[in-house]
């Protein structure tokens, strides 16, 4: 049995108040299905908003659950107001960050070459990015999904090297499956997952073999075991099933 990886992805929800019950809740839970499980269960990781990692790390210091961020800067340090660095991150524990997520690419003008820096900052830091993947209602309707695929992974690829992705995780998110109840078929996004092994194993065969790829849009606890079940398929990105504490942990045993 493999270990799975589920990522909560808070986007900007969440408060002081009501985030303690929601972490207290996920680190009992987790702990409960790690202890079942007995070492097999899957690895559970919540990216929150940066003024509430330092709440985050109180509350999971001792857990098994890690955290991480949803955006960094391509950035080490200086005259860039508003940023946070890889190193900032660190300093609160951090061990993942999101990279390239769909809402960064669309609302915020995050281009390829914009991602594979922060990527690269990254790693520089110590993090472990998470690379965002995927294509639009439109892009898939014109039958330009893989083309999309490669190319989101190409930059990143090309500025820092296939070796660079021995400790990265990609997560396939069609973006017409975010937040909108639509989820891939398991069949699509299998086909999609493999045909992103397929990219890196071109690179390196024992690359493809050891990534992993997690698939996110509209998972929910009705939808996450036979999603969790195809063979390309490492565990999810979880955006608003992450909020609510049984809800993503039912998915956390699902995977
Ligand atoms: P969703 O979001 O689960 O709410 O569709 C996933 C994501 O955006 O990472």
């Amino acid at each position: 049995m493999c270990n799975k990886l589920v990522v909560a992805n808070w986007k900007m929800h969440g408060r002081l108040a009501t985030n303690s019950g929601l972490l207290d809740a996920i680190r009992s839970g987790v702990s409960a299905q790690t202890g079942a499980a007995r070492g097999v269960a899957s690895r559970v990781v919540l990216c929150v908003p940066y003024p509430y990692l330092a709440q985050t790390r109180q509350s999971l210091e001792d857990s098994s659950v890690a955290w991480g961020a949803q955006n960094i800067s391509e950035h080490d340090q200086g005259a860039w107001t508003g940023e946070v660095s890889g190193s900032m991150l660190a300093d609160f524990g951090c061990r993942y960050v999101l990279v390239g997520h769909s809402e960064r690419r669309a609302f915020f003008a995050e281009t390829d070459a914009i991602i594979a820096a922060k990527f690269a900052a990254a790693q520089r830091a110590g993090l472990i990015p998470i690379l965002c993947v995927g294509e639009t209602l439109a892009e898939r309707e014109a039958g330009v999904t893989h083309d999309v695929i490669t190319r989101q992974l190409d930059a990143v690829l090309a500025s820092n090297g296939s070796a660079a992705f021995a400790q990265a995780v990609v997560a396939y998110e069609p973006v017409w499956a975010i937040g909108t109840g639509q989820t891939a078929t398991p069949d699509q996004a299998q086909e999609v997952h493999a045909a992103i092994r397929g990219r890196l194993a071109r690179e390196s065969a024992g690359l493809g073999d050891h990534l992993q790829i997690l698939y996110g849009g509209s998972v929910k606890p009705g939808n996450a075991a036979e999603i969790f079940s195809q063979p390309d398929i490492d565990g999810g990105l979880i955006g608003g099933a992450s909020l609510v504490a049984a809800d993503f942990l039912a998915i956390c045993a699902a995977a």
